[in-house]
């Protein structure tokens, strides 16, 4: 009988389908020691962000075939570690790209136009109409940082918002980008200096890591918003915390933090930073996808 051991929720049509290929444990919240005990004999792991599959935990795997990620990015799994030990690595990247530019729309405009602040303000009982005067997305630039499934969609969106859009992706080719009607930058710094608002949507890699930093914040535009629903470490953090503080830039809008859940991030005491807690992906129709799609690939691989 196969073993599955599944250590994050899972949405229940995805369950179903695994339950048809063997059986299925559910165990979520495990402690680092608990699931070194448990991983020794199963087949199948399935997971989503909070589990960290470490080279440790796979080597403590006797039996594993296969670790489903029910979503995008595998960042939390050793996937070197797996492939030296012959283990398929499986995902959904396309589940929650509509869902992820949803929320970065969302964020864009809820920053615009001071919505969190203004419904909490509303809610204390104020009515302060002058404090939350916000700017037009209108006409404005976005700047585009990585063009791949969520970057397209995001640029649909905001094509359907009247505004501009450059994009900063050296690896796509140019008639993606002509097809998108997207000004192709060879230069994020380009990028930093035109944009008035800037979204992200690059995987985080040795080479994306805090790719904006120091020298990016100070090019950006003093009324410029920054949006970051891909991954918290593109930002550096302290950086931006400066700028914000004193006003350098207008406003960013976080999904993502460099630590999750954040411990005393000083961003979050600022009355310009609004955000939500990695909710890209949180939508019923992405996490139905994310774990059906991952259920039917493991059930392919392990029928043959
Ligand atoms: P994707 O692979 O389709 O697109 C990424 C794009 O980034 C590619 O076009 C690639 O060429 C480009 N890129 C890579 N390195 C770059 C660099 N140094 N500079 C500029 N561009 C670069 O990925 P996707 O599905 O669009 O997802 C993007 C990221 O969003 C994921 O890696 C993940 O970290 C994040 N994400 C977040 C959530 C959430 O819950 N907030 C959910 C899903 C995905």
């Amino acid at each position: 009988m196969v073993k599955i051991l599944v250590t994050d929720p899972l949405h229940e049509e995805a369950i179903k389908i695994l339950e048809e290929i063997g059986e299925v444990e559910i165990a979520t919240g495990l402690s680092k020691e608990e699931l070194l005990e448990k991983i020794k004999d199963v087949d199948v792991l399935v997971v989503r962000s909070g589990t960290k599959v470490t080279r440790d935990v796979i080597e403590k795997a006797e039996k594993l075939k296969v670790i489903g990620r029910a979503g995008v990015g595998v960042d939390n799994i050793d996937v070197d570690a797996a492939t030296e030990k012959g283990i398929i690595v499986v995902n959904a990247p396309d589940a929650s790209s509509i869902s992820v530019a949803e929320l970065t729309m969302g964020l864009m405009l809820a920053a615009a136009r001071n919505i969190p602040q203004a419904t909490a303000s509303l809610k204390r009982g104020e009515w302060n109409r002058k404090r939350f005067k916000g700017i037009e997305l209108y006409g404005k630039t976005l700047g585009v940082i990585g063009l791949g499934r969520i970057g397209q969609q995001v640029v649909k969106r905001a094509k359907a918002f009247g505004m501009n859009i450059i994009g900063y992706d050296p690896y796509i080719p140019k008639e993606v980008a002509e097809r998108l009607g997207v000004e192709l930058v060879d230069d994020i710094n380009e990028l930093c200096r035109r944009s008035d608002v800037i979204t992200l949507h690059v995987p985080l890699t040795p080479k994306t890591k805090h790719i904006i930093g120091k020298e990016q914040i100070a090019l950006m535009k003093k009324n410029a918003i920054i949006v970051n629903c891909a991954r918290g470490g593109l930002i550096d953090e302290k950086t931006l915390y400066e700028a914000l503080k004193n006003k350098k830039i207008r406003a960013a809008a976080l999904d993502v933090f460099e630590e999750e859940p954040p411990k005393n991030n000083p961003l979050l005491t600022l009355d310009n930073v609004i955000g939500t807690p990695h909710q890209g992906a949180s939508t019923e129709e992405a996490q139905k996808a994310a774990g059906t799609i991952v259920a039917e690939q493991i059930k392919k691989i392990l029928r043959g």
